[in-house]
This record gives structure tokens, C-alpha cells and sequence, in this order.
């Protein structure tokens, strides 16, 4: 994020690490975090999200950013891991991750992913539909310890933010709809009559990107209201709510997010006010942010190749390009860009930056203002830690770039760069008989 970087004799420096530096020993396209950053906002989260009524839990949302050495950073700080696959599941327990506070999620979950995960001791499975409920119920008769089970509903809360990131609508294809109750009531019936399987609660997650408080506070009124409904009418008591995440970041000057701290502390008093209010029981809560825990504290380094002009435009090509950052093409997401290696310059020039990848919609920023540059400049983009190397692809076959994790001077890998030969590892010259 741009508040959080020094400049120095025309240069960036992340977490006084010059991007020179940078770009010299990892090379480029690169992935830095600002460990420093990373780490205040988990601390920061953890910290907030506290109640004296009951027992809160900060889960990182992996698929913002999944990795052993993030993995680790989260148990530094007690945050629980939400996991949706089997790699984001053996990540979790390659770092060390207490399986206790691992929670699976997933609307299609396969047979070998929920085999696992009872094999591994993940104390919490966030159940998606009746199919869902029914083998988990039957594949836990053999499970060693029981299992605890949210079931995730679907509040229908409009959050006013894209429609690709806008998960509980009532059509979602995830989790059920509080208007289907019978189904919800048979679901969590057949979880209770599994002898290994113990039904904690309700999970919601409204979206992504969501700056509007109110969305947030409608959420929990409507979930804690169907507790108590569903309580009075089955007698079935809700140990454990799950608010899900979706909190808002900084990606440009034109977003407003609620700073952390305030988003925690009124998501906690607006639950004790309706477990007050409503003589709810529950004992234990959770959030699950993702993009709002590691974005800011990321960024992605290009070098600057060639420029060109057209009738109407100039184009900045860097090394990088969908492939390490698909959201801007996938979703027209936004960011902040500046040529690192030419800070005392003004954004003078209007540039589209467009990545090396042979599709048309590969341009990470379209008609923004820019620090004028050369070929071999270095180009920063600001606050691209969440979905961008965990959507990374090989389109082209561009290898992934590497991560590096950056802290007060030092310079460490979480993950290596791809290689050629790891480009085509599994490929097989001669066809093998299967
Ligand atoms: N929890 C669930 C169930 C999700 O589906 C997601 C994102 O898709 C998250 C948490 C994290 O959302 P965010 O990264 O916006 O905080």
C-alpha cells in the first residue's frame, strides 16, 4: 500500500528493502509482502475481534493467498485456517497447522477431499448442501474422533459489490437459503443422527470487497433471527455462528474500507446486542477475512519492456500479466501503479499497462496515470496480495513468479520461483500407458 513504502533517491523501498534490490536477486515478475504489514494486520484482527461473552475465532481465508509460509504466519498469531480443497487442506497440515483450527469449506466437496480431511482430524466441515450432509454422515461412522459440522446458509443479503464476488443471493451455489427451512431442518437431522458428527451452528458469508457496515450488521440480524426461529420451531440450539469475511481493502484512492479495528468491534457489539436480545446461547463466533488480512500488505514487481504507441493509446509492456494477476481481466479490478525506480518524476503520462499474454484482455491497468519511464524501469503495483498467485496460471506458459517475503532489510522466499523444467515436470514426451 503506498502509505506503507519509503522512497529514496527516486526508488521504492518495502520494508526497507530498495526494489532494485528486489528485482537483482529474485528477478521478475516477483510477489513481495511486507511481513511487518502482514503480520500487524493479523495481530490487529485477532486483537479486535474479542468478546466477553463469548469465545471468537479470526480464520484466515486461505484462498486469498495459500502457502506454507503464510500458513505458519497464522498460527503465530492463533488464527484459524478455512481451507476449500485438498491442497489448501495438505498445505494447512504440511505447515504444522493444528487440524482444530482448520475449517473446510466447499459446495462440492469430493469423497477423497472429506476422506482427508477425517483422516487428518479437521475438527470443523462447513456442509454445503443435503448431498453433502448425507456422506458425511455415513463416512464419519468411521472417523476416529467426531466431527463438527456448520451448515452454510444463505441469508440473501444484497452487499453491493460485483456480481462474480456476491455469494449469498438466493440463487448462490453456495449453501442453502434461509427460505428453505424443511431442507435446512432435514440436513441438520441427518448430521445429528450420525454417531460421530456434532452440529455447531450456521455459516454465512455475504461477498467480497464490501465497504458498507450496514450489509455486515443486516447479516448478523438476519442469521441470529433464524437461530432463534429455527430453535423455537426444532429445538435445535446454535453453538456456533460463522459471519464469514468479505471486509473491504484499499485497492486505489477511490476505496473506503472500514478501518479493521471498528469493523471487528461492531461486528462483536451487534452480536451480543441480538444474543441479548433474542436469549440466543450461542458460545462461540467467527469471522474469515481474506483479502483484507493479506492485500495491502502485498505488491507485485514487473520490469518494464517494451512501449508502444497507438492511434489512441500508449502501452507499457511488463514481464507479467494475467497470469500472475487475473483479477483486472477477470473482473475488472483496479489498482495503484507506480515505476518504482522513478519516484521523483509526477504521474505526467497516461498509460495502459498490458502484460505479455496472448489475449487482448490482458491490460492489469487501462487509462491510468503513470510516472513517465523507460524500458528496464520497474514497475510496482500496490495491494496485490489476496487472489493474485493463488490464481495464478501458466496461460502461455509463463512459469509462476516467485514470493518473497520482505522484513526490516531482509529478503526471504516463501515460494520459489517456477522453473522451465518444473513448467513441464509431469508432461510425458512418450505416452504412458495408464
Ligand atoms: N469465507 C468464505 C466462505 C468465502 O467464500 C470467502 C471468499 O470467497 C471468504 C471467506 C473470504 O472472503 P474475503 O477474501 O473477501 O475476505
Amino acid at each position: 500500500m503506498k502509505d506503507q513504502i519509503t522512497i529514496q533517491d527516486g526508488q521504492v523501498l518495502i520494508s526497507e528493502v530498495p526494489v532494485k534490490t528486489l528485482a537483482q536477486k529474485c528477478g521478475t515478475p516477483l510477489y513481495i509482502y511486507d511481513q511487518p504489514a502482514l503480520e500487524h494486520r493479523m495481530e490487529e484482527f485477532v486483537s479486535s475481534f474479542k468478546s466477553s461473552q463469548f469465545d471468537t475465532t479470526v480464520i484466515f481465508a486461505s484462498k486469498a493467498f495459500s502457502c506454507l509460509a503464510i500458513d505458519r504466519l497464522c498460527t503465530k498469531y492463533g488464527l484459524g485456517l478455512d481451507v476449500v480443497s485438498g491442497g489448501e487442506l495438505f498445505t494447512a497440515r504440511k505447515a504444522g497447522f493444528d487440524m482444530n483450527q482448520v475449517y473446510f469449506h466447499g459446495n462440492n466437496k469430493s469423497l477423497q477431499e472429506l476422506n482427508m480431511a477425517l483422516e487428518y482430524g479437521v475438527k470443523t466441515i462447513i456442509v454445503d448442501n443435503l448431498m453433502e450432509a448425507r456422506l458425511l454422515a455415513s463416512l464419519s461412522s468411521k472417523a476416529e474422533r467426531p466431527v463438527h459440522a456448520l451448515l452454510r446458509i444463505n441469508p440473501g443479503i444484497d452487499a453491493h459489490t460485483h456480481k462474480y464476488i456476491q455469494t449469498a443471493y438466493i440463487d448462490s451455489k453456495f449453501g442453502i437459503s434461509i427460505l428453505r427451512k424443511e431442507e435446512i431442518h432435514q440436513l441438520i437431522t441427518t448430521l445429528e443422527a450420525a454417531p460421530n458428527v456434532v452440529f455447531d451452528g450456521f455459516h454465512a458469508h455475504i461477498g467480497s470487497q464490501i465497504f458498507e457496515e450496514n450489509a455486515f450488521m443486516a447479516e448478523i440480524s438476519k442469521v441470529c433471527a433464524f437461530a432463534r426461529e429455527f430453535e423455537d420451531e426444532y429445538g435445535i440450539k446454535t453453538r456456533t455462528l460463522d459471519f464469514g469475511g468479505g471486509f473491504g481493502v484499499r485497492y486505489t484512492d477511490a476505496d473506503a474500507p472500514i478501518p479493521i479495528e471498528e469493523i471487528c468491534k461492531k461486528i462483536i457489539a451487534k452480536t451480543e446486542e441480538e444474543r441479548k436480545a433474542l436469549n440466543l446461547s450461542f458460545s462461540h463466533v467467527c469471522i474469515e477475512p481474506g483479502r483484507s488480512i493479506v492485500a495491502e500488505a502485498g505488491y507485485q514487481l514487473y520490469t518494464i519492456g517494451f512501449l508502444k504507441e497507438t492511434q489512441n493509446k500508449k502501452y507499457v509492456f511488463i514481464d507479467g500479466g494475467m497470469t500472475d494477476n487475473i483479477r483486472p481481466a477477470l473482473y475488472q479490478a483496479d489498482y495503484d501503479f507506480d515505476v518504482a525506480t522513478q519516484m521523483d518524476k509526477e504521474k505526467s503520462e497516461v498509460v495502459t499497462v498490458a502484460g505479455k499474454c496472448c489475449e487482448s484482455g490482458d491490460i492489469l491497468g487501462e487509462g491510468i496515470a503513470l510516472q513517465p519511464c523507460s524500458t528496464g524501469d520497474l514497475l510496482l503495483v500496490h495491494s496485490t496480495g489476496a487472489y493474485g498467485y493463488s490464481m495464478a496460471n501458466n496461460y502461455n506458459k509463463l512459469p509462476f513468479a516467485g514470493v518473497v517475503f520482505v522484513d526490516h532489510g531482509k529478503i526471504r522466499w516463501a515460494i520459489m520461483p517456477q522453473s522451465f523444467e518444473e513448467l513441464i515436470g509431469r508432461e510425458c514426451l512418450e505416452l504412458e500407458e495408464v
